[in-house]
């Protein structure tokens, strides 16, 4: 599959669906994996990451923010909730 820049800050299909997956699982609001406060990020890698953290706790564990065409590598994705 080529990868097409469709112009929008969509999240993946995959990425969104473990969004999804991962809200429904958290019953409720979901918190930082860091710390107890209301979770602001997803951050998401296939087969690897699946996590939320707050904002204070996103930068250290993702250098892409709502951004999936050029992540780091080695860092997952982080989507805004
Ligand atoms: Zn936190």
């Amino acid at each position: 599959m080529p990868a097409r820049d469709e112009g929008g800050a969509d999240a993946s299909p995959d990425a969104a669906a473990a969004l999804s997956d991962a809200l429904a699982a958290a019953d409720g609001d979901p918190t930082c994996a860091r710390c107890s406060k209301p979770a602001d990020y997803f951050l998401y890698e296939p087969g690897r990451v699946e996590t939320f953290v707050c904002w204070e706790h996103v930068s250290p564990f993702s250098a892409s923010v709502d951004d999936e065409e050029d992540p780091p590598e080695g860092r997952p994705v982080a989507l805004s909730l």
